[in-house]
Order: C-alpha cells, then sequence, then structure tokens
C-alpha cells in the first residue's frame, strides 16, 4: 500500500509528505468511509465501509440503481461534502483530518466538479461562470481571455457567452458545467450523470473530450446509468444499498 501508516496512527496519508505521482500510488483512496442521517430514534446509511482507490490516470464509472449512494460517494471524493466518517486520502492528504480552508484550496487547485444539476452561478454570465475556476488559481487576466476563448470555441458557445444560465437550456446549462469543470486542466474530473441532459450528438462529443483529457492524464470519474458512457472508462465501480459491490 502506498500510504505510509505512521506507528501510533491507523490514519492514510499525511499531510508532510509531498505526493508522488507513480502509476500505483493511489491518487485517491477511501477506507472505511460511512455517511448516514438521522432516521427516526436511529440512523440511515448512505454509504457502507466504503474502500476503494483510484489510481492517476483512471477512468471510473461509478454504476448502479437509483438511490444506492452514487452522487453521495462522488460529493465525498470532491470535497463538497464533509459530514462522513472514515478516512480519504487525495493526492497523500488525509482529508479527513484537514480544516475546511485545506480542503477547499486542494479541491480548487486539482478537481473540477460536473453537478448534475450544473450550479451555475445566476448572477455571472457563462463567459463569467467559465472563467471562475482560472480565477481561483491566479492566472493572468490576458491568458484567462485566451483559454475561455478556446473552450467557448470548443463546446460551440460562443454565441452564449454574455447571457446568464437563466436564459439557456438545460443541455446548454449542462456544457457550460462542462466546460467550467475543464477548464483550469485539473488534475481529476469529477462528473455527476455529465451527459443527462445532452442529445445523443453532444453526448458523444462530452465523452470522447473526456476520452481525450484522460489519454493525456487527467483523472475522470463519472456517475452514470449509460453503458455507452461507462464503455468510455477503464473500470467500473458498481453501488448497491451503499455498499460497493464486489468487481
Ligand atoms: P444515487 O446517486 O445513487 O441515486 P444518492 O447518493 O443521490 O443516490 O442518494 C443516496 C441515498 O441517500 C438516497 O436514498 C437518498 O434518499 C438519501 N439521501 C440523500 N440526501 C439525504 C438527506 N438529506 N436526508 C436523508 N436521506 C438522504
Amino acid at each position: 500500500m502506498f500510504f505510509k501508516r505512521s506507528a501510533d496512527s491507523t490514519a492514510l496519508g499525511n499531510a508532510a509528505e509531498p505526493w508522488e505521482a507513480t502509476p500505483d500510488a493511489p491518487l485517491m483512496s477511501l477506507r472505511g468511509v460511512e455517511k448516514s442521517f438521522p432516521a427516526g430514534a436511529g440512523q440511515t446509511f448512505v454509504l457502507r465501509r466504503i474502500a476503494i482507490d483510484i489510481k492517476p490516470g483512471e477512468f471510473v464509472s461509478i454504476m448502479g440503481p437509483s438511490g444506492a449512494g452514487k452522487s453521495t460517494l462522488l460529493h465525498i471524493l470532491g470535497l463538497h461534502d464533509s459530514a462522513w466518517s472514515g478516512e480519504y486520502a487525495l493526492m497523500g492528504q488525509p482529508i479527513h483530518k484537514l480544516p475546511a480552508k485545506e480542503r477547499s484550496a486542494l479541491q480548487k487547485r486539482h478537481i473540477g466538479f460536473v453537478f448534475q444539476s450544473y450550479h451555475l452561478l445566476d448572477n455571472l454570465t457563462v463567459y463569467e461562470n467559465i472563467e471562475l475556476p482560472l480565477s481561483y488559481r491566479n492566472v493572468k487576466k490576458s491568458e484567462r481571455q485566451s483559454i475561455v476563448a478556446d473552450v467557448l470555441d470548443r463546446f460551440g458557445i460562443v454565441a452564449k457567452k454574455d447571457l446568464y444560465p437563466s436564459q439557456l437550456s438545460g443541455g446548454q446549462q449542462q456544457l457550460v458545467g462542462v466546460a467550467r469543470a475543464v477548464v483550469a486542466s485539473p488534475a481529476v474530473i469529477l462528473a455527476d450523470e455529465p451527459t443527462g441532459n445532452l442529445h445523443s450528438g453532444q453526448a458523444q462529443e462530452i465523452m470522447e473530450l473526456f476520452r481525450h483529457l484522460n489519454q493525456q492524464g487527467t483523472t475522470i470519474v463519472q456517475v452514470t446509468h449509460s453503458e455507452t458512457n461507462a464503455a468510455y472508462g477503464n473500470r467500473v465501480i458498481r453501488l448497491r444499498d451503499g455498499f460497493v459491490e464486489a468487481p
């Protein structure tokens, strides 16, 4: 196992040790991750004893019936949810021990997230929504302009750049959501049903884009119901009732 364990702790990862991207070192490693909600006098578990490793350069699909916990798991991987127990190491950083500020910095630096319900900022234009991840990373304005122009062009949404999300169809908002996730070339793209609202041609283009980014080294984890989309990946993690099913 890549993550060293200190003598007095069973925790994954150690913030003091820089992470080395070697082919066998997991980029994301979860052990005993659980999430539950209060229900009556007890708890309803949404995720149980999750233990998974995702290596750099993998393209993983999370599949399973509705309500199995797929989105919940993706939001934990993406550091959007901190209300869980267990251990999660991201690039060697023990997420379960990090303060919120450090989690947020890691998220902004390394993760692009495509939300099922888009989560675009309503008061920003398409251009400004796509530009946002670059501004978190201190990219100069002139460079930002050229990167965003390129992405708008690649996604065929140049004509929409000054519109607000409420002026777009669901499919257009989803495209902007994917554009925002990839614009800053993150190490990891996490995508929750990224093609759910796209017609089949657009869906194929997004999956081809993901394949291209993956071939260039981006690690991708998608939640999907589509066997066609899953076929773009190299591995499927199946969830059922909050448990990972044996492969
Ligand atoms: P999937 O993505 O596989 O469809 P989700 O991760 O969205 O599943 O949800 C997993 C389970 O967690 C569902 O049964 C859902 O009802 C439950 N759940 C999600 N949020 C809450 C909440 N705030 N309170 C109680 N249960 C919740």
